[in-house]
């Protein structure tokens, strides 16, 4: 059954990428093939096993979104990563874009500030051997002082305005990928430091879910 369940899914999944993504321009040859190669189904829900390679975004629990997959792939290419480089996830949620991330990287920090889902997203990590996923409960609007600066950041919650303890953290030549703007919607900003200061390219509209904490929104 799991067998079977498995050739399903890798065929749906095939048709996500061509259909939903390669179709509406996504050509990082890294991106499509990490997208292809994550189980999205296993991070969902098994009620919402059967829907997880539909063109939207899906609940995960506690009032939060597993995004939709084109949504994932495009801040995933905004975000230039390669090989070598360090990355800050802000919203672990499911952990499908952290598992994504850690098919290209060399390390993905991964910030959740719900227990529940901090911890389901860390057993699944575990079950399918993403080794080079590192998980943290807190706040990530402080960032990961610790382990900074990063070669790149993703959030994946809208902000109010960019957290600066993000900022600070970008390492020189880091890219920044954040939605900023109202509860409604927000515009996807993509921040590139270098040696000249911040870089600013807004790349759209979209709609996250709340990012809340201290330099977030005050509440869900
Ligand atoms: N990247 C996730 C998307 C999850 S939705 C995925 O692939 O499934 C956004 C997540 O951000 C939610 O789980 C929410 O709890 C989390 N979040 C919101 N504010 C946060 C904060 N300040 N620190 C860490 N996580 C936060």
């Amino acid at each position: 059954m799991e067998e079977k369940d498995s050739v399903i899914y890798t065929r749906r999944r095939e048709e996500m990428v061509r259909k939903q993504i390669e179709a509406r321009g996504i050509t990082d040859a890294k991106v499509l093939a990490a997208v292809r190669n994550v189980p999205r189904h296993l991070f969902v829900s098994e009620a919402l096993q059967d829907q997880a390679y539909g063109d939207f975004p899906l609940p995960i629990g506690e009032q939060q979104t597993i995004s939709q997959p084109y949504m994932v792939a495009e801040m995933t290419q905004a975000l230039q990563v390669s090989e070598d480089d360090r990355v800050l996830e802000i919203g672990t949620g499911s952990g499908y874009q952290a598992a994504v991330l850690a098919e290209i990287v060399f390390r993905v920090y991964t910030v959740e500030r719900i227990y529940t889902l901090f911890s389901r997203a860390r057993k699944l990590f575990d079950a399918l051997s993403y080794h080079n996923i590192v998980t943290r409960y807190s706040d990530g609007t402080l960032g990961w002082k610790d382990e900074g600066p990063f070669d790149a950041i993703i959030v994946t919650a809208g902000a109010p305005d960019i957290p600066y303890p993000l900022v600070s953290q970008l390492a020189q030549g880091g890219r920044m990928v954040i939605p900023v703007g109202d509860q409604h919607s927000q515009e996807l900003v993509k921040l590139y430091k270098d040696e000249k200061g911040i870089h600013r390219t807004d790349l759209g509209g979209c709609r996250f879910v709340k990012l809340v904490g201290e330099h977030g929104w005050k509440s869900l």
